[in-house]
């Protein structure tokens, strides 16, 4: 067991048609773009890194429709942590926005599942026809996690794995939103259990139903089944107790709500999920107070 502060920071956000993140629904949402951040007294770890919007990264952010970003790696000041201090990264999936930052972090190992880069290793040399199962992933990104293998940074991990750090699981959710997407459950000796789900959860919706109707509505954007996306649903609802706010997915901007939350003067939140014993808090005061060198931080 071990205890971690977590927060979950935003770094970009976009307008995305809600029939991708609510299978069947019409419209338009607003929705952020957010890695999360895991401190104990020993770990610095990320779920996810967030891209950077260049090159590739960023004609991937403009299909996405992203209209607004920042440095994820400048952005882990607000929880007091840098970039050096990273020693781990453990990715959801393979898409852009999750993957497509890990270069920023020089001495972190990353974590994924080896069905990940294997699948979408097939993928990507598909022909043209096939271009829909390619989506959402650069060949760039690809190639750097070969770069890192190359520097003994990368670990391929084959289904679940328990305890990858002290009180940390990965669980995988194959054939769901990518070929082989995982979730990572955090167990923390005095605030309980959390989920980060990656992509098999964009809304609280998705496992909550509409109006909260308690009926699951899958992720519309799928690689897989959409019956494996309802099973994943299912699992994190069992893993929680059904405490859905225990779970954090990283495209909810609901987060802001059921969390202690700030939002920035640049617009871009974080939520201070929990603290783990002995740390302060590192929301700027509320009321629009000054966080020094960041524009202040005012309540959500
Ligand atoms: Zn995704």
């Amino acid at each position: 067991m071990a205890d971690y502060s977590i927060w979950v920071i935003e770094f970009a956000r976009a307008s995305s048609p809600l029939g991708l993140l609510l299978h069947g629904q019409t419209g338009e949402r607003e929705i952020p773009y957010c890695f999360t951040v895991l401190r104990s007294e020993d770990h610095t770890i990320l779920v996810d890194a967030g891209y950077r919007h260049a090159g590739r990264g960023r004609e991937l952010a403009d299909l996405d429709g992203i209209t607004i970003w920042r440095d994820p790696a400048e952005l882990l000041a607000r929880c007091g942590a840098g970039p050096d201090d990273v020693d781990a990264v453990l990715v959801t999936h393979a898409h852009f926005d999750h993957l497509g930052n890990i270069a920023a972090f020089p001495n972190a190992t990353v974590y994924l599942q080896r069905r990940e880069l294997e699948k979408w290793s097939w993928a990507v040399s598909l022909p043209r026809a096939m271009d829909w199962l390619k989506q959402g992933v650069s060949v760039e990104d690809l190639a750097g996690l070969l770069q890192l293998a190359g520097q003994g940074r990368l670990r391929l991990v084959d289904g679940p794995c328990d305890d990858v750090f002290p009180g940390i699981s990965l669980v995988p959710d194959f054939d769901t939103h990518t070929y082989g997407h995982q979730h990572v459950v955090i167990r923390n000796e005095a605030s309980g259990v959390w989920v980060v789900p990656g992509d098999v959860m964009y809304l609280y919706a998705n496992i909550e139903g509409i109006g909260g109707d308690g009926r699951y509505v899958p992720i519309g954007l799928a690689m897989g089944s959409q019956e494996k996306c309802l099973l994943a649903l299912d699992e994190l609802m069992r893993v929680t107790g059904g405490e859905t706010s225990r779970i954090l997915p990283g495209h909810e901007r609901l987060l802001w709500d059921r969390h202690p939350s700030r939002r920035f003067g640049d617009g871009l939140h974080i939520a201070e999920v929990c603290l783990r014993p002995g740390e302060a808090s590192r929301l700027p005061a509320g009321g629009g107070g000054g966080a020094a060198g960041e524009g202040g931080g005012e309540p959500r």
